[in-house]
């Protein structure tokens, strides 16, 4: 397979003051140096708790939000990170953002049909006819009825909504999928028909996604890869199958064990993670996960481990953790 993206030592910062606003401005960092590959036409799952970065990276990859990046984003083996705002508008045909409210970004005084209008455009697909053609191919595609054209957001149900968000990503034909918590807000029986629309358009349009979701059980179904984030980091990576049956980072251990389902990791009893996630400013040393980790040794507050491939296993499988160095 194919590389379609690559990611290296990517890093993300926000500006901020100390609590109380005063005081020299700060660099929160908030994406600590995260590098992958997503294959043409895979899914990779990435997870993790709110706060560890997973979105702020998402967003990173298209330049949304006020935020400092460094590191390197290939696409299509062209450096994207190095090219400018301009060149970079042609290319955001090709990547796709789909949000968790897509209500949030829909104009509730445009019909859904003018919401797909304006994209197209926008970016000078269609207009007039070949335009009215393109929205009903377009709502055909996400399994909403036609007529639907001439309703408003505030007409719709949850899913419904999403259906339109994923629609509208869809319009521009693009290649890649960044799908944020497109889930999350739905209820279980709804997002297991986004989930499987979601498959069908990447089998059918051969999309490529990077799936976000804060929740484990989620992403199984969809990801061929998973990658789970703690506080700005991947602590682990592996093809979905081997990392539900042989995880090793003991946070993806926790994650999993939070699942009601014994088959997961091989654990029945759920494992307690001491404390709460600390905050991108007081990112613990060594390990940023010791504090909270049931294994953790003196060794592990001191040095920091690497993300590193299981030379046992040989398949991909890569985790950040000294019981594995
Ligand atoms: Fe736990 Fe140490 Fe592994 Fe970090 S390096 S996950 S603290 S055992």
């Amino acid at each position: 397979q194919r590389r379609l993206l690559s990611v290296n030592d990517l890093r993300v910062h926000f500006s901020g003051r100390k609590s109380g606003g005063l005081g020299k401005p700060l660099l929160i960092p908030v994406v600590n140096g995260v590098s992958f590959e997503v294959l043409q036409g895979e899914t990779l799952g990435l997870v993790g708790e709110s706060g560890c970065g997973k979105t702020t990276l998402g967003r990173a990859l298209i330049r949304l939000g006020p935020s400092t990046v460094t590191g390197t984003i290939m696409f299509e083996g062209r450096e994207i990170s190095a090219i400018s705002n301009h060149e970079f508008r042609a290319l955001r045909k090709e990547i796709q953002m789909i949000f968790q409210d897509p209500f949030g970004s829909l104009n509730p005084r445009m019909t859904v049909g003018q919401v797909l209008e304006e994209v197209l455009l926008v970016h000078r697909i269609a207009r007039g006819d070949a335009a009215r053609r393109r929205i009903e191919e377009l709502l055909d595609l996400v399994g909403l009825s036609r007529e639907y054209r001439n309703r408003y957001p505030h007409e719709f149900s949850g899913g419904q909504r999403q259906r339109i968000g994923i629609a509208r990503a869809l319009a521009v034909n693009p290649k890649f999928i960044i799908c944020d918590e497109p889930v999350s807000a739905l209820d279980v029986s709804i997002q297991s028909q986004i989930i499987n629309l979601l498959k069908d358009l990447q089998r059918d349009l051969g999309l490529t996604y990077l799936f976000i979701a804060h929740d484990l059980s989620v992403v199984e179904y969809i990801s061929d890869r998973v990658a789970v984030m703690y506080l700005g980091k991947i602590v682990e990576i592996a093809e979905s199958a081997e990392l539900y049956a042989n995880p090793k980072h003991p946070y993806t251990r926790a994650l999993l064990s939070a699942i009601p389902n014994p088959e997961f990791g091989g654990k029945k009893e759920r494992i307690l993670l001491k404390g709460d996630l600390p905050g991108p400013m007081n990112i613990p040393s060594g390990c940023g996960f010791h504090p909270r980790c049931p294994s953790a040794t003196a060794e592990c507050s001191q040095k920091e481990p690497r993300l590193q491939e299981l030379t046992s296993i040989n398949n991909g499988h890569q985790v950040s953790c000294f019981l594995y160095e």
